[in-house]
């Protein structure tokens, strides 16, 4: 309870499966006491490239345009464009990061990955000499909700899906010092059966009753390479 949860969501339709997770997830959270903000990133049409359009004022460098030095400048003097300010200060306030979103090419999709490029700014999420676990993020914790179009079964075949999470919980979250809770994935909803279906939207609401119990996982290339 108190518990402060940002869900930055991708998916554009509210009925599809993944607005189904989204509606559970609000729904428990809310119940337990928990505050819940979304960045609905579709409805917001939250722009995802990264340009010069994201520093406000005078650049820098305006000879050479460097976004990774621009925004790190424009962070420090407070000039970053106010769709960006606004997700860092989510970001800020939260406890909980839950990424709820569809596999899209064994990744996130472009809108999402668009979120991470330009919200995490360095000087906001990280510095210098400071990432993973000395990232400037620590004490939060992050959450991959996903679901697949491939069933468990082919994964299990074609190659452990925990190689996918390398860049997202790795390369991402922990770099920033964010700890990392187990992945919840959602396998091949579209394939499912009605009671399949229904019974995988329950298991999440399971999850999420015990979730604030749950430890990080070790980070560490063993958990994903193994
Ligand atoms: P939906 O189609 O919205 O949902 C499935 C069904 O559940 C629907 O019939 C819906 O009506 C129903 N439903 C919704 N809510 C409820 C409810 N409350 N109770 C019961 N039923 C409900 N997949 C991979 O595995 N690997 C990839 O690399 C990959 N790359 C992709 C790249 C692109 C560009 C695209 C478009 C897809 C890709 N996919 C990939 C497939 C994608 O991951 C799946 O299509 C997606 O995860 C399915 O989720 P959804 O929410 O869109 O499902
Ligand atoms: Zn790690």
């Amino acid at each position: 309870p108190g518990k402060k949860v940002l869900i930055v969501y991708a998916h554009q339709e509210p009925k599809s499966f993944n607005g189904s997770l989204l509606k559970i997830a609000v729904e428990e959270l809310t119940k337990q006491g928990c505050s819940v903000t979304v960045s609905d990133l579709y409805a917001m049409q939250f722009e995802p490239r990264a340009t010069r359009n994201d520093i406000v004022g005078h650049l820098h460098n305006s000879e050479a345009f460097n976004y990774g030095v621009e925004t790190w400048e424009a962070y420090k003097r407070g000039g970053l464009s106010k769709d960006l300010v606004q997700e860092q200060k989510k970001v800020q306030e939260a406890d909980l990061l839950i990424f709820q979103f569809p596999l899209f090419w064994f990744s996130m999709p472009a809108i999402l990955k668009g979120w991470m490029d330009r919200v995490l700014v360095q000087g906001f999420a990280y510095d210098l000499s400071k990432a993973y676990d000395g990232g400037l993020l620590q004490d939060k914790l992050s959450l991959f909700s996903f679901t697949t179009g491939g069933s468990k079964e082919k994964y299990a075949i074609r190659g452990d899906i925990r190689y996918l999470l390398w860049p997202m919980q790795h390369g991402i979250m922990h770099f920033c010092g964010v700890k990392v809770l187990e992945p919840h994935i959602c396998y091949a909803p579209e394939h499912a059966s009605e009671e399949k279906r229904k019974e995988m939207l329950t298991a999440w609401t399971q999850r999420l009753k015990t979730l604030w119990k749950e430890e990080p996982i070790d980070c560490s290339p063993e958990w994903y390479f193994k």
